[in-house]
């Protein structure tokens, strides 16, 4: 089988290696579709402890596709069956685990972060993986593309959890890449009154009014255009969907009395120590939180609102590409020149 693996920084092979075997209670996914993450970026970008010479590694978690076998003792499946993976999974159980929230464990593991993922013909679904419920059979309408993106679609649910958005809230969203447009329709499907994306980059903000014209859109000076639309009240909820430092600082300065801020997007590990008011915090009596990865249940959700027809993930898919050209789909991405890459696999 063709598949997309990561020896090292900067070195991502298309290579022919053999269809995985698979053991008792695993499955095998023939993979139909998987979308690139800004995960992949930064393992292609800075490699990974998981991925070296003597032991590559095949990247990609968002995936979707048909089972093509199950291992022994594996019932609650058929071969054929369309499905979807939620990529991590606990060996070991914990306090988190028993609470529903094994993605928080530090023991978890990942397909295409730890184990071989989706950017392959095939993978294997480790046994652990298929007990624990993440492999999700999905309706014949809901297309292998929109299946693959219910992993980003659930990290950023697990914000809009957090957060807490109300109809009628003011949303602003700094960051208008895939993850940034995916929050802004999670927030208009939750009932914001308005539903605000801050970018540098103009051409991603044209393209995410483009998939919804009710998205307002700044380019330019952020306070200013906030203290305008909001009468001087500033954002209910705050989302940085940004790897910007200074974009942390700025939304504890700008959000509403008992505003809701989500940091989103994590920052570079030497730039990671950011300057809050804490004044702020206090007085206006904001949360201030993060999120990260997602849960089963969250998972499911995104699942449901997809199968439900009310929320549409096929409109951020920007380019599209065979696993031979994981690598460009990957730049394509980089570069900010679209949304949202897939690979899609030969049926
Ligand atoms: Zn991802």
């Amino acid at each position: 089988m063709k598949a997309a693996r990561l020896f090292g920084k900067n070195d991502l092979r298309v290579q022919d290696i053999p269809v995985p075997e698979i053991g008792p209670g695993e499955i095998l996914l023939r993979t139909a579709a998987a979308s690139v993450c800004g995960t992949d970026i930064r393992m292609l970008k800075h490699g990974h402890a998981q991925a070296t010479p003597e032991s590559p590694l095949v990247i990609g978690h968002e995936m979707a596709g048909t089972i093509e076998r199950l291992g022994e003792g594996v019932t609650s499946y058929r071969a054929g069956q369309r499905v979807c993976v939620a990529p991590n999974y606990n060996p070991t159980p914990s306090r988190l685990t028993v609470g529903g929230e094994g993605h928080l464990d530090p023991n978890y593991r990942a397909l295409g972060i730890h184990e071989d993922g989706g950017f392959a013909e095939f993978v294997r679904i480790p046994a652990l993986a298929v007990s624990q419920g993440n492999v999700f059979p999905i309706s014949d309408h809901v297309s292998f593309t929109e299946a693959a993106m219910i992993e980003p679609m659930s990290c950023v649910y697990n914000a809009y959890e957090k957060a807490g958005t109300r109809p009628g809230d003011t949303v602003l969203i700094i960051g208008a890449g895939p993850i940034g447009v995916m929050h802004a329709k999670i927030s208009r499907l939750a009932g914001a009154g308005k539903v605000i994306i801050n970018d540098v980059n103009a051409e991603r903000l044209e393209m995410a009014r483009s998939i919804d014209p009710s998205f307002i859109t700044i380019h330019g000076d952020v306070r200013a255009e906030i203290a305008r639309l909001t009468g001087g009240a500033g954002p209910d909820v705050i989302i940085t969907a940004c790897p910007v430092p200074e974009v942390q600082t700025l939304a504890v300065e700008i959000a509403a009395i008992s505003g809701r801020i989500v940091f989103f997007g994590g920052l570079p590990k030497d730039r990671a120590v950011v300057p809050l008011d804490a004044n702020i915090i206090h007085y206006r009596q904001l949360m201030v939180t993060g999120t990260t990865r997602q849960s089963l249940r969250q998972f499911q959700a995104v699942l449901a609102l997809v199968t439900d027809g009310v929320l549409r993930l096929e409109d951020l898919v920007t380019s599209t590409h065979p696993v031979e050209e994981t690598e460009k789909a990957i730049a394509a991405m980089a570069n900010a020149t679209g949304l949202k890459s897939r690979l899609e696999f030969a049926a």
